[in-house]
């Protein structure tokens, strides 16, 4: 199960433990809820919404009249990573993420990446610019850098290569010079970092995927290392538009967002699987937030669509999510996240159109 799934499983969990102990049949919860949904989605699908953060293995019909119903626009994003038997090769996702857009009906976008794991090879920069640049030929609008720069990958003399290493800086000039954006992914949220927390959103990915849980890790880079690594790109790259996802990997401190997109003009973050974070946050304060950088907040879930996917599960998942994030930005709904009730931010319809659509169009020329 995904991060999301689960998240949704635990919210319905918690909705459920919330029912009164009435003779009630419980089937009777989930048609109210998904009737209660349904007013979110036509809301969100009215102001024609912009997921920009998404991987999507493989189409369906059905997933296919989901994202026209919602007249939803979606940003595939690759990634490489030799953890994940459907992630480890990167042409086959490219063919597939063009597949995507070809056959799409307009409804798909790509953000390719490069193969970091060539790293040491000689010919590592020109290799991956003749190939992002084919990608652009092709329609890519964007690139991906992953966590596993900064966390994973080691340079010949055995240090984690950063993403500021001079070996890259040919690569961010080039999509630069193209007009591309550069989507970062860096270091992952402070409880990778910090004692078993089962009370954070991310813990739950920790259990599943151990490999990213780096606490008590002898010599492994402090997440700040990493986070000052991606701020020098910036800061080298004035002219390069650069995407932080994850709310720039910076999901329990708003004040550090604001410094960062206050010092860089080129730096906007995506919402992508930490709206959870934003739920458990006081609502004034998350909400002076976004509408202070209402211009600079693309809206992004980090939903899959696996080649094994079941369909109707995944397309329960989907809307749910959608809907979720549109009550808890768009109405003053109360929702459940992390066991606790929240209140929706009923933000202006002008930020909730700009995070919703407009600003994946200004940070991502070509959507
Ligand atoms: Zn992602």
């Amino acid at each position: 199960m995904t991060r999301s799934a689960r998240t949704i499983a635990q919210t319905i969990i918690t909705l459920c433990l919330a029912l009164p102990a009435t003779p009630a049949p419980t089937s009777a919860s989930a048609p109210a809820k998904l009737a209660d949904d349904e007013g979110a989605l036509s809301a969100f699908a009215a102001i024609h919404p912009i997921d920009v953060h998404v991987h999507v293995f493989r189409t369906d019909p059905a997933f296919q009249k989901m994202l026209e119903r919602l007249n939803l626009k979606l940003l595939d994003i690759l990634v490489i990573d030799d953890t994940n038997p459907n992630r480890r090769q990167l042409q086959p996702q490219i063919d597939n993420g063009l597949e995507l857009v070809r056959s799409g009906g307009g409804h798909f976008a790509l953000c390719t990446t490069f193969d970091p794991y060539k790293f040491d090879n000689a010919s590592f920069a020109a290799d991956a610019i003749r190939q992002l640049d084919r990608d652009f030929a092709h329609g890519a609008l964007a690139v991906k850098v992953w966590k596993n720069v900064g966390m994973e990958i080691k340079d010949g003399s055995g240090k984690y290569v950063m993403a500021d290493d001079p070996k890259f800086e040919p690569i961010y000039k080039d999509i630069a010079a193209h007009g591309k954006t550069l989507m970062t992914h860096q270091a992952e949220p402070d409880v990778a970092w910090g004692p078993p927390d089962a009370a954070d959103p991310s813990w739950s990915y920790y259990q599943e995927n151990p490999q990213w849980y780096v606490a008590n890790r002898p010599g492994f880079p402090l997440k700040q290392k990493i986070l000052d690594a991606r701020d020098h790109v910036l800061a080298q790259n004035p002219k390069l538009p650069m995407v932080g996802v994850h709310l720039g990997g910076m999901e329990r401190d708003l004040g550090n967002i604001a410094r960062h997109l206050d010092e860089y003009p080129n730096f906007a973050i995506d919402t992508a699987a930490r709206m959870e974070y934003l739920m458990l946050m006081p609502p004034e304060k998350v909400s002076a937030f976004l509408i202070k950088y209402q211009d600079r907040i693309l809206y992004g879930t980090d939903l899959d669509l696996h080649p094994d996917a079941n369909i109707p599960h995944a397309l329960t998942e989907w809307q749910s999510t959608y809907a979720r994030d549109w009550k808890f930005l768009a109405t003053s709904d109360t929702l459940t996240a992390g066991g606790r009730q929240v209140r929706g931010l009923n933000l202006p319809q002008a930020a909730l159109q700009k995070i919703f659509r407009s600003n994946a169009i200004r940070w991502i020329p070509g959507l």
